[in-house]
């Protein structure tokens, strides 16, 4: 969402029968035109820390690192998965919405671009793996709230962030539609809801384009 509109060139170097070969094509970039909301942090959120720059700054320097991470092999097997069981939950913000935080007196506090997507979900609502793959990040943040990265291999991470309980541990391995958190309104949130992302090679693209493909 960070680049300007206009061509790139696409290049592909892969290794075949001993030879290294060369494809190329021209992207073009369009306008997304991505929407706009203003968010309003309750004064209880703000007293929790949940806007703190400064845990926001250390938990990017955390995640920034699992995302980074790259294994050789992938877990990928077929389609990835739904997150809820509600597979037509209602999406209450998409991905690249350009978000204005202000506190309860209407003061503005940052802004920034939402890099997943939302679903309307209850507190503790079941949240399941939408691929097989190992715990990278389980933890519950002071921003991010109760959070999972789950390395599908590749640079392909799935994220759960916002959760009220993690039913799991770094490292473990888990396979595609296991029951991993609940969901839940904990961190920087503005009401009960499961923010669902996805990284690749260390670019949180929009996840929706991946849901109920065929891989
Ligand atoms: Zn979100």
């Amino acid at each position: 969402m960070d680049w300007a509109t206009g061509n790139y060139l696409l290049e592909v170097t892969y290794q075949q029968n001993g030879k290294t070969l060369r494809q190329s094509a021209v992207i073009r970039l369009r306008d997304a035109k991505f929407d706009t909301e203003t968010l309003t942090i309750s004064q209880q959120k703000q007293q929790e820390g949940a806007t703190d720059t400064t845990a926001l700054l250390r938990e990017n320097r955390l995640l920034g690192a699992a995302f980074r991470e790259r294994k050789n092999g992938s877990y990928v097997t077929g389609a990835f998965g739904h997150p809820l069981r509600n597979t037509q939950a209602p999406i209450t913000s998409p991905y690249g919405v350009q978000r204005h935080y202000r506190d309860q007196a209407g003061r503005p506090l940052y802004s920034w671009s939402h890099r997943g997507m939302d679903f309307a979900a209850k507190r503790r609502t079941p949240v399941y793996a939408v691929q097989n793959g190992v715990i990278s990040v389980a933890e519950m943040m002071q921003v991010n709230g109760g959070i999972i990265v789950l390395d599908h291999g590749q640079g392909v991470m799935s994220i759960y962030s916002h959760l009220d309980a993690l039913l799991v541990q770094k490292n473990q391995y888990v396979t595609k539609n296991a029951l991993i958190a609940y969901s839940g309104n904990t961190g920087q949130s503005t009401g009960p809801h499961l923010h669902f992302g996805l990284s690749v090679h260390n670019v949180r693209v929009n996840p929706q384009e991946w849901l109920g493909k065929k891989w």
